[in-house]
C-alpha cells in the first residue's frame, strides 16, 4: 500500500515562536514517523503580517502594491525556513519551498491574487527523496516564466487556500488545517462561551460563515474544498483533540435549522441622505466604488419622499476612507444633502442551508436581538442566512442572544457522541472520519486508521 499523503497547514499562532515552531515540528516529525508524505504549508509566525502592513503605512500611506506583495510573502518565507530547520534538527528531511518554487502560478492581481494553476512536479520530486516539503502559504507567481514572474499573495488568510489548493492538486488523502482553537463551532468560541464544537459541517454553511466574518477558514479555501470535493479537516495544533470535517453533509431534517452565528466587525456604514429619487443615481453612485474595487454590501434604499430617498450600505472597514473620497465629488455633483459614514458597526449573521424553508426565523431573530437591546440597524437575507448590522459594542450580547435564542449549545441528535474528547474512546472513528489517527501519538499501524480519502 503507497503511503498516504497529507497536507498540513499550521496557521500563525501555531508557528508564533521558537517553541511553536518545534513543537509544530514535533507534530510533523510524528506523522512522517507513521509513514505519511508529507506537504506542509505555513502561515507567516504571529502578527507578523500585521506588522509588515504596519511597516508599510509608516513609509507611505498609499505603498506600491507590488512591492507590498514581495514584502508580505517574506513572512511567510520566514517561518517555512525555520520549520524546516526545526525538522532537521529532530533528524527528519525537509526543505522548504516559496509559492513559486512549488509550482503555484496566480492570475497576477497583487493582494488578492487567484491560483490560477499548480505544477506539483517539484513538490512530488521532493516527497520520491523522502523529503517533508514545507511549503510558504499565502503566495503564488504570476508566471512560471522568470522573465514575467511576479511575486502575488492570495489575500488575508490565504494559507487555508494553498493547502487546499495544494491538497487538491497533489490528490491527497488528507487535509489537515492546524488552528488555534479546536475545530469549527456554532459561533467564534472567542465571543461565544458556550458555542459548540461540530463534528462535521457541509461545504455551502461552512461558505457562508467564512462569508460571514468566521475567520477560521478563508472563503475561498472552502469554495476550492467544494468544487474539488477535498474533505478539509479543521484541528488544534495545540492539543490532540478530534477537529471538524468540512466536507458534503446531506441536509438532515431533523437537525437544527440554524448551524451557527457569525460575526464581521470590519465593516462601516455610509449613509447617503436626500439622494434625487431618478434613475441612474444608483449607477452613479456605485459603479466608482466598483471601479476603485470596493465591495459594497447590503444596500439599503428606502422608498422616496418628495422627490429624495435615503441609502445606505456598507463597505469593508479599511476601505471606508477610500469610499469616502470615491463618493465626496459625486455627493456635490448628484446634490445629495449629505453623507454621513459610521465606522462602529458590526454584522451578526445567523447561517444554515435549511433556513429558506424554515418560517418564523427571521422573526425570531429579532425577537432575541430585541429582548438583548440590541437595536438592529439594517438587515439583509439570502437562502442560507439573515444577517443584521448593529453597534459594534453590542456584538458579544447579540451573538450570546441568538447563539441561545436558537439553542445552539445543544447538541443535535445526529451529532450526539461524535466530539467525544479522547479519539481512542469514539467506537465508529473510521466511519465519521472525525478522529484524528495523526495527533494520537502512539497510534502503530496508520493504514489502519486512514479515514476516506480527500480527493
Ligand atoms: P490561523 O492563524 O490558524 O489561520 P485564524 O485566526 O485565521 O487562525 O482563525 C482561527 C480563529 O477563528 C479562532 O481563534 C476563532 O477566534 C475564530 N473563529 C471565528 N469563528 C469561528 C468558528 N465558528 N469556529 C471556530 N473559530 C472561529
Ligand atoms: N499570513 C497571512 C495573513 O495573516 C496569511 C495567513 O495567515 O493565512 O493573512
Ligand atoms: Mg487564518
Amino acid at each position: 500500500m503507497p503511503h498516504p499523503l497529507v497536507v498540513m497547514k499550521f496557521g500563525g499562532s501555531s508557528v508564533a515562536n521558537a517553541d511553536r515552531i518545534r513543537r509544530v515540528a514535533r507534530r510533523i516529525a510524528r506523522a512522517r514517523a507513521d509513514g505519511a508524505d508529507l506537504c506542509i504549508v505555513v502561515s507567516a509566525m504571529g502578527d507578523t503580517t500585521d506588522e509588515l502592513l504596519a511597516l508599510a503605512a509608516a513609509i507611505t500611506e498609499e505603498p506600491d502594491p507590488r512591492e507590498l506583495d514581495v514584502l508580505l510573502a517574506t513572512g511567510e518565507h520566514q517561518s517555512a525556513t525555520l520549520v524546516s530547520m526545526a525538522l532537521h534538527a529532530l533528524g527528519v528531511a525537509a526543505i522548504s519551498l516559496t509559492g513559486a518554487q512549488a509550482g503555484i502560478t496566480t492570475d497576477g492581481t497583487y493582494g488578492r491574487a487567484r491560483i490560477a494553476g499548480i505544477d506539483p512536479a517539484r513538490i512530488r520530486a521532493e516527497m520520491a527523496a523522502g523529503r517533508v516539503v514545507i511549503v510558504a502559504g499565502f503566495q503564488g507567481t504570476s508566471a512560471a516564466a522568470m522573465e514575467l514572474a511576479e511575486t502575488t499573495t492570495l489575500g488575508r488568510g490565504g494559507s487555508d487556500t494553498t493547502a487546499v489548493a495544494l491538497a487538491a492538486a497533489l490528490r491527497a488523502d488528507r487535509c489537515q488545517i492546524y488552528t488555534d482553537v479546536k475545530g469549527i463551532y456554532t459561533a467564534d468560541p472567542r465571543v461565544v462561551p458556550d458555542a459548540r464544537q461540530l463534528p462535521v459541517i457541509g461545504y455551502e454553511e461552512m461558505l457562508e460563515l467564512a462569508h460571514q466574518g468566521a475567520q477560521v477558514m478563508q472563503v475561498r479555501a472552502v469554495e476550492l474544498g467544494w468544487v474539488n470535493n477535498v474533505v478539509i479537516e479543521v484541528l488544534s495544533s495545540f492539543e490532540d483533540a478530534p477537529g471538524t470535517l468540512i466536507r458534503e453533509d446531506p441536509l438532515v431534517e431533523q437537525r437544527n435549522k440554524v448551524r451557527g452565528i457569525a460575526h464581521d466587525r470590519n465593516v462601516a456604514k455610509v449613509t447617503l441622505v436626500a439622494v434625487p429619487d431618478r434613475p441612474g443615481v444608483a449607477r452613479a453612485v456605485f459603479a466608482p466604488l466598483a471601479e476603485q474595487g470596493i465591495s459594497v454590501d447590503m444596500i439599503v434604499q428606502n422608498v422616496g419622499h418628495g422627490g429624495a430617498t435615503d441609502m445606505s450600505f456598507t463597505v469593508p472597514r479599511g476601505e471606508l476612507a477610500k469610499a469616502k473620497r470615491v463618493l465626496e465629488p459625486i455627493v456635490r455633483e448628484l446634490g445629495f444633502r449629505e453623507m454621513t459614514t459610521d465606522a462602529s458597526i458590526a454584522k451578526v449573521s445567523i447561517i444554515g442551508a435549511g433556513l429558506h424553508n424554515a418560517p418564523g426565523y427571521a422573526a425570531r431573530m429579532f425577537g432575541a436581538l430585541a429582548d438583548a437591546g440590541v437595536n438592529i440597524e439594517m438587515i439583509s437575507t439570502s437562502e442560507v442566512r439573515i444577517t443584521c448590522t448593529i453597534a459594534e459594542d453590542q456584538l458579544e450580547a447579540a451573538a450570546t442572544a441568538l447563539h441561545a435564542a436558537f439553542a445552539l449549545a445543544v447538541p443535535d441528535q445526529i451529532d450526539t457522541g461524535v466530539t467525544t474528547p479522547d479519539p481512542l474512546a469514539v467506537p465508529d472513528q473510521l466511519d465519521t472520519g472525525v478522529a484524528d489517527p495523526l495527533a494520537v501519538p502512539d497510534q502503530l499501524d496508520t493504514d489502519v486508521a486512514t479515514p476516506e480519502p480527500a480527493g
